[in-house]
């Protein structure tokens, strides 16, 4: 089995490579953040509904864990591969880097069609995959969270497995878990509240007023639709959103509250009665002021990069635009806030989820989005600082802060051997 090396890892050591350049990373640090520091691959016998025993691969990757526990999600799905699991790892290690949070980099994956699965066996497979792994996490080396097809109630089986084995409850192992079992107010709307705070910060830098400017969103789920409440209710617009069946336009303005309840019962945006129909095609080369791809990754290309004419684009989604395109769009001035700096509110919150998990003391919703704004501001000054000082994108800027972080505790700490 290799380690690296496949296309998704190279994508990524595209990006790295690019920002290790700019800070002089010496090669023996680069080599050491340019591999994962483990990678388990478990089966996990699991007897389905018919009597049957099936047996499924799952994954556990800890990237990089200079800066504390490994963090990151665990997703379900046929499609999972160990090269994919590596690189989203590595991914968390700057995203938790640029968050200024003390975690390492991690990710986990099961091989597996849930939806296909009845609730028994989906639990039955988080327990067997959890004992498979337990000796490797833990609050102090390893916290998973949700992801692609795993919920709170997939995060509990996941807490009580393992507490089971310790003989004792223990909530840090896991975030992303139910209220009652030790979760974050707040959570929920994390991501969302993120891109809202950093769009609101990218604005003020661009000298574009929010009252009134005009947003178009792709994705009305977890990230864009509380991205598109968060935004309204700071006066902003927002004109238009697409979702996987289509897309609404409103020149005056979408009723977001309304928006909502539609999509609660028809499971889209398309259809709502108070605007015109609109492709998602036709969505990025609205005439917008601001523009959140938070659907899916590979949106902006150079197929479509021509035709936008917003001056600021936040991605909320993970990879939304290409690299062809989003140097196409920076060389035209556009202002654009990468992923890994406007879509890490879901991973902030669980930081503070698993701070009050391990003081036993839980926090009002209020003091979460406040530390999380303060977190946010934090880090939009410390990469814009880096964009202005090396001359570079916001995105190389981002890898920059993260390398440039994770590199500093590697010399720190030293080699032991
Ligand atoms: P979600 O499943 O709640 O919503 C996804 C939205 O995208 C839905 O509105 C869906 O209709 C739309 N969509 C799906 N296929 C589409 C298509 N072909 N064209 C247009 N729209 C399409 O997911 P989410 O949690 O909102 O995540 C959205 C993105 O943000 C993903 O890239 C995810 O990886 C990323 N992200 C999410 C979080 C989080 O905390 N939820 C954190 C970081 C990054």
């Amino acid at each position: 089995m290799t380690t690296t090396g496949g296309s998704i890892f190279d994508a990524m050591l595209q990006e790295f490579d690019g920002a290790a350049r700019i800070l002089n990373l010496e090669p023996g640090i680069w080599r050491i953040l340019t591999k994962p520091k483990r990678q388990i691959i478990v089966h996990c016998p699991v007897q389905m509904d018919s009597g049957e025993i099936e047996v499924f691969t799952g994954f556990r990757v800890q990237y990089n864990i200079a800066l504390g526990p490994a963090k990151g999600g665990i997703r379900y799905h046929p499609d999972v591969t160990l090269d994919e699991v590596t690189t989203l790892a590595a991914w968390m290690s700057w995203k938790c880097a640029v968050a200024h949070i003390p975690f390492g980099g991690g990710k986990g994956g099961i091989i597996c069609d849930p939806t296909k699965m009845s609730r028994r066996e989906v639990e039955a497979l988080t327990r067997r995959y959890v004992a498979e792994i337990i000796d490797a996490i833990g609050p102090e080396k390893d916290v998973p969270a949700p992801d692609v097809n795993t919920d709170a109630q997939v995060m509990a089986w996941v807490m009580d497995t393992y507490s089971m084995h310790l003989g004792h409850t223990s909530t840090a192992v896991v975030t992303g878990k139910p209220l009652e079992l030790g979760g974050s107010l707040g959570r929920r709307e994390a991501t969302g509240r993120r891109v809202m705070l950093t769009t609101r910060e990218a604005a003020k830098h661009v000298g574009l007023d929010l009252t009134g400017a005009r947003v178009a969103i792709q994705g009305f789920g977890n990230v864009g639709s509380v991205s598109a409440e968060l935004l309204a209710a700071l006066g902003a617009k927002i004109v238009a959103i697409a979702d996987w069946k289509g897309g609404v336009y409103n020149d005056a303005g979408l009723d977001i509250a309304a928006l909502l309840d539609h999509a609660k019962i028809h499971r889209t945006v398309a259809g709502f009665a108070r605007a015109d129909p609109l492709t998602n095609e036709a969505l990025f080369g609205l005439d917008v002021h601001i523009l959140i791809p938070a659907a899916l990754e590979n949106q902006i290309t150079m197929a479509n990069a021509g035709s936008i004419k917003a001056t600021l684009v936040v991605e909320g989604a993970n990879g939304p635009t290409t690299p062809e395109a989003h140097r196409h769009l920076h060389e035209r001035g556009v202002f654009i806030v990468p992923d890994i700096l406007a879509n890490i509110g879901g991973v902030t919150v669980s930081y503070f989820e698993w701070v009050q998990d391990r003081h036993g003391y839980f926090w009002t919703e209020r003091e979460v989005n406040e530390r999380l704004e303060q977190k946010l501001c934090e880090a939009f000054h410390d990469v814009l600082q880096t964009s202005v000082k090396y001359r570079v994108d916001m995105r190389t800027a981002a890898y920059i802060v993260a390398i440039g972080r994770v590199a500093a505790v590697t010399r720190m700490r030293g080699m032991y051997a």
